[in-house]
């Protein structure tokens, strides 16, 4: 059962650790909180989606989660209609059948740990300060695709006076300075060790201690290359906008037809002594063969090992089934190398043992919000200060480049509270 040490390092980092299981249960507020100073994340903002959950004063290891008979028969006597699978359907079921123990594994023991599930019952309410922010929402998407986009500007407040440099942006600080710069196709850095706050069309938004965003479409992803310069990035996180039929989905954000990502310039992105590319998928089959026999390949990556995100409830319960074949409760992060030498590195074969079939769960956030995974990342990665950067990005990260067409969104300070 639970392992006493794991519970006050989950306090800390937002990261539990399974004893004997190649599983973790995140916490994205703990661990984003990392990268403030002065503000901290809103945990109600972050759990915004209310997942059902079972009442505080029950005890949380008894809970089990229940599945309704009915639907469990109705499932049966579909499987036994469709018994005709095609080629896709059984491929889907096999990588499924694969996956299937090591997230079984790893579920029994969060229901195991009955110290972190009474955590995860108040994960909403962490620490919360509640502020009341009726900001209005500003449309990043829509406003980069105006011909008036490359004249929007942003001030920049620092509170900081540390100058130093960035990762090649703008740097030399002081305290109080304004900064009005460009806000689409241009890298603005905030190279202090303090949070800086920025205003855009009356919102406000905060930028975490050394971090930058260039914030573009697509199309001019080429730019970023000279802004961000040598030596490129050890860790290269990307996750696309898979194409996908939900009216919900087109609703969230714009998606883009697989062919679009062959043309991510992940090879001169890469550091010049390799990278790791972390690739977020979702279960449609058509994506995965996509990646095994184009993506991977015309990008120069090798596959090194495969994890899965398990969404749970607060309540330690799986967001849906886990064998409901079109709605599945996980996801995949595929993990790759890129590198130009062709170098069998020692620490990557390492990596992909150690790494390969982890499961990672965590509540969900937002729409298609994903759990920061960069500490169970760089930890292998052989360099003391990583480089790090995101493609199709939502938010920033202290020391990280966040790039993609909405890279503040969810930087707005209604997400945050003041310390
Ligand atoms: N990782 C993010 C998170 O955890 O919140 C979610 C990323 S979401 C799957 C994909 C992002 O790609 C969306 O923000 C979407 O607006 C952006 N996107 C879609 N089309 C784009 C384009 N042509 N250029 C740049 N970004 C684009």
């Amino acid at each position: 059962s639970d392992d006493p040490n794991n519970l006050p390092e989950f306090l800390e980092s937002g990261i539990y650790r399974f004893p004997y299981s190649n599983a973790a249960f995140i916490d994205p507020v703990r661990s984003l909180n990392r990268s403030y100073r002065r503000f901290k994340l809103s945990p109600s903002a972050y759990y915004c989606r209310s997942f059902p959950s079972v009442p505080d004063t029950q005890d949380a290891a008894e809970v089990v989660p229940t599945e309704n008979p009915k639907k469990r028969s109705r499932r049966a006597k579909k499987k036994k209609k469709d018994v005709a699978l095609n080629e896709r359907e059984r491929e889907a079921d096999r990588r499924h059948q694969e996956a299937r123990p090591f997230l079984a594994k790893a579920h029994e023991a969060l229901l195991r740990a009955s110290e972190l599930r009474r955590c995860m019952l108040s994960l909403r309410r962490n620490g919360e300060i509640d502020s009341a922010d009726d900001q209005e929402k500003v449309s990043f998407v829509e406003l980069g695709l105006l011909w008036q986009a490359p004249f929007y500007e942003m001030t920049i407040n620092f509170a900081q006076q540390e100058k130093r440099v960035g990762n090649g942006g703008e740097s030399g600080n002081r305290v109080g300075e304004k900064r009005v710069v460009n806000a689409f196709s241009n890298l603005v850095c905030n190279d202090t060790s303090d949070d800086a706050e920025a205003e855009f069309l009356n919102c406000r938004y905060v930028l975490p201690r050394d971090s930058c965003f260039y914030m573009s479409d697509l199309l001019q992803i080429h730019n970023l290359i000279p802004a961000v310069a040598e030596p490129g990035f050890h860790l290269i996180v990307i996750d696309p906008p898979w194409e996908n039929a939900s009216a919900h989905q087109k609703l969230r954000y714009p998606t883009l037809p697989n062919r679009y990502f062959l043309s991510l310039p992940i090879n001169e992105l890469a550091h010049r002594e390799g990278a790791i590319v972390a690739l977020w998928l979702t279960n449609r089959e058509k994506f995965h063969r996509f990646v095994e026999k184009e993506l991977f390949p015309s990008w120069g990556v090798k596959h090194i090992a495969t994890l899965y995100w398990l969404k749970v409830k607060p309540d330690g319960s799986l967001l849906c089934n886990l064998d409901l074949s079109h709605h599945r409760p996980y996801e995949y992060l595929l993990l790759g190398h890129y590198d130009n030498e062709g170098k069998d590195l020692e620490y990557l074969s390492q990596l992909g043992n150690k790494l390969d079939k982890t499961v990672i769960m965590s509540v969900p956030g937002d729409y298609s919000r994903k759990p920061p995974v960069e500490d169970l990342l760089c930890q292998y990665i052989p360099c003391k200060e990583p480089r790090c950067i995101e493609l199709f990005a939502r938010e920033m990260r202290h020391g990280w480049i966040s790039w993609g067409n909405e890279p503040l969104h969810f930087q707005q300070s209604k997400y945050f509270h003041k310390e």
